[in-house]
């Protein structure tokens, strides 16, 4: 039978329908591959994002969510600079966490701001009333100071407010070197869900410091309790040790301190108790732990301090609390004095039983106190 032969006109016109179909087919794959890609490049960074989220959402501590912040976000999000303002307004912040042994300084990057007025100077305010992010350029004049601790600036910002309920606590600033990463016609959405998730995690591990803080901390005198010293006591010889440097201990008691309770009733007593704590901690450094033991007693460890300079710093305190008179609340004024102890732990001497070392170098403490007392109060005496 005749086959249908196409006639010859037909041939280009089926040849010409074939490569349409074959272009359109590779561009579709292409663009499959592109969504493919793309779909793929989300992914990834759904899952950096998704395990940055894990990371803060995990961070115990307030020292561990830092950390988290400046490498993971900024490796998560491929920033090249990232900073952190917190607003600390009557710097209370600062003190819990210098108390509580945590050095800012580890984290050139978070900066503490006093005054909300900080973040909102004219005429571009850093934080909108919306509480929304900006995007766009870095301004020297406006974002030089949210980035100062970056040797080079960056080329465009995120500037990013924290709320919790209602209340700035501060702002997280990301930088990139690349001028049109951050733009101000940009979706804030994402930047947005991750300030408030950076806001709940920071007001968290603030949280649980406050309350570690509160069960290490003397009620009346705000300085450590004698919990929080003993166990730092077994921390500083250990560390004393490792680094051979000596350790010094002072076991402080206030003098005739029954008496001015007669005097000036308990109340007047506080008053006393809480500026004898002023005094000492005015002459320590922030590496030096302070607390009270109980009663009118305290008890202040030195570290990387031999027996000559722990006398002068006890010379110091006693001359501080000796010299000046106490202005008390609402019952005149006082004046008293501290007997002290002095014990130390000279590097390499005491090897063994961190427990021993420590419990030995406090009865020493309390035996020169107990000398100090009997020859005359008012001075310093070692063991
Ligand atoms: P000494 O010079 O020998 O140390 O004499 P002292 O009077 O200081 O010592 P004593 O141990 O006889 O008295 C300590 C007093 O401290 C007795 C106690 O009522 C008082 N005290 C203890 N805790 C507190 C406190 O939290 N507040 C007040 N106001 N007084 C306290
Ligand atoms: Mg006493
Ligand atoms: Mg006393």
């Amino acid at each position: 039978m005749d086959r249908a032969i196409p006639a010859a006109s037909a041939i280009p016109a089926q040849h010409q329908e074939l490569e349409e179909l074959r272009l359109e087919n590779q561009s579709l794959r292409t663009k499959l591959e592109n969504l493919l890609d793309l779909a793929h490049r989300n992914q990834n960074i759904m899952a950096r994002h998704q395990s940055f989220d894990l990371k803060i959402i995990g961070a115990n501590s307030f020292r561990e969510l830092i950390a988290h912040i400046f490498s993971a976000l900024s490796i998560s999000s491929d920033l090249d600079m990232v900073t952190l303002l917190l607003l600390d307004q009557r710097a209370d912040l600062q003190r819990m966490l210098g108390d509580l042994k945590i050095d800012v300084r580890d984290f050139p990057h978070l900066t503490f701001i006093k005054h909300e007025s900080e973040l909102q100077k004219p005429p571009q305010p850093f934080c909108d009333p919306e509480q929304k992010p900006l995007l766009g350029k870095f301004h020297p004049e406006f974002h030089r100071a949210l980035f100062a601790s970056c040797a080079i600036k960056p080329s465009s910002v995120a500037i990013i407010p924290l709320w919790r309920q209602g209340r700035l606590i501060g702002c997280l600033n990301l930088g990139s070197f690349q001028a049109d990463r951050f733009q101000t016609s940009m979706a804030t959405d994402f930047i947005q869900r991750l300030g408030s998730i950076i806001a709940i995690c920071l007001e968290n591990v603030i949280n649980n410091e406050k309350l570690n803080y509160i069960g290490l901390t003397d009620p009346l005198t705000n300085v450590s309790n004698r919990r929080y010293v003993e166990q730092r006591t077994l921390e500083e010889i250990t560390r004393a040790q490792r680094q051979k440097y000596s350790l010094a201990c002072m076991y402080l008691d206030i003098d005739f301190f029954k008496k001015i309770n007669d005097q000036y009733g308990h109340q007047g007593g506080d008053d006393v108790l809480r500026e004898v704590a002023k005094r000492i901690k005015a002459e320590l450094r922030l590496s030096d732990t302070l607390g009270r033991f109980g009663g009118e007693e305290f008890v202040v460890l030195l570290v990387n301090t031999d027996l000559q300079n722990a006398r002068l710093v006890a010379e110091r305190i006693r001359k501080s609390i000796a010299d000046f008179p106490f202005l008390l609340g609402e019952s005149g004024i006082c004046k008293t004095s501290v007997s002290i102890g002095l014990s130390t732990v000279a590097p390499g001497n005491s090897s063994g039983d961190v427990t021993m070392i420590a419990r030995d170098m406090l009865i020493r403490a309390d035996q020169a106190l107990y000398r100090a007392k009997k020859t005359g109060r008012n001075q310093v005496c070692y063991n």
